[in-house]
């Protein structure tokens, strides 16, 4: 039986290999070794896809619409007219709630989770705009999963490494990249899908220190490496991919139209052979051809 584990980084694009602008220039990674002239090599077979997420459509690749693309396979930014930043709109929203890659396998019949834990305030006082992923999990009746979760080891926060949770007095343990990736594969591992978000890496280019841009992603690229490393590969399908560009260029602190990296293990790679190149549209359903093999895409 196959699975699918999606790793999704905010804000990760393919930049030069040039370790003035580029962070992922300035250590070697192992996994986030991905750059505009040279993709790879990835442990354990990894193949890396450039993916457009420009879409056709003018102005810098946003959050909403990328986001929104990528979890329904349909092109948001077109549907809009425009790159939608930060929040799902009601049209956004709509699509998701019609077309999501989550509520079309659990309707299949498919076992489905959101790895990423919510904090209590978010259901004491639910913010005014949520997140892509929060309607995704709201719109097919996901379960959320809860700080004792992330205490007992059963899921992750946004930040893996609980030091966001730990500095406003929660009482979580400190993480290393290799203990957060062990929990997110003993996670997956009981799923036919699960996902993950990861955006930091949006934030800290937003930020523009690119010390901390480095410290990020050394560390995640030391969590990915190990999940890597876990995964029964034979039978489950890892997917790391982005909606759109920010971190690979630190000399601004602004989004970039550059290509982001889709990086694919397992039997998904099969679907993907002999292309060069993805749009942020394919992955959705890459991810249900993966699960239903017999499905025509
Ligand atoms: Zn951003």
């Amino acid at each position: 039986m196959n699975s699918v584990l999606l790793i999704f980084i905010d804000g990760l694009g393919l930049g030069r290999r040039d370790s003035a602008c580029n962070p992922l220039a300035r250590f070697a990674p192992r996994v986030l070794n991905c750059f505009s002239d040279r993709l790879g090599p990835f442990p354990r077979a990894g193949i890396c896809l450039p993916t457009d997420v420009q879409l056709g459509v003018p102005g810098l690749p946003q959050s909403a619409t990328g986001q929104a693309t990528l979890f329904t396979g349909a092109n948001a930014a077109a549907l809009l007219g425009k790159h939608l930043s930060g929040f799902p709109n009601g049209a956004l929203r709509a699509l998701i709630e019609k077309e999501s890659v989550v509520l079309r396998l659990k309707k299949a019949g498919y076992s489905v989770s959101f790895a990423n834990s919510y904090t209590p305030s978010f259901f004491q006082k639910r913010p005014r705009w949520v997140s892509v992923t929060t309607v995704v999990c709201e719109s097919a009746d996901l379960s959320f999963n809860l700080v004792e979760d992330v205490r007992a080891g059963r899921s992750l926060f946004m930040d893996y490494t609980n030091r966001f949770l730990r500095d406003r007095g929660y009482d979580v343990p400190e993480r290393s990249p290799k203990q957060a990736a062990a929990i997110l594969a003993h996670h997956a591992a009981t799923f036919d899908f699960c996902f993950y978000e990861y955006f930091l890496t949006d934030w800290a280019g937003h930020q523009g220190d690119s010390e901390q841009q480095l410290q990020i992603l050394t560390n995640l690229d030391e969590f990915l490496a190990e999940i890597v490393e876990l995964l029964d590969l034979s039978t489950t399908s890892l997917i790391v991919t982005s909606d759109h560009g920010n971190i690979e260029e630190t000399q601004h602190a602004k989004h970039t139209a550059n290509r982001v990296p889709t990086i694919l293990w397992g039997p998904i790679q099969r679907l993907v052979e002999g292309r060069t190149a993805l749009d942020l549209t394919e992955i959705a359903p890459l991810i249900r051809a993966s699960l239903e093999p017999g499905r025509s895409r």
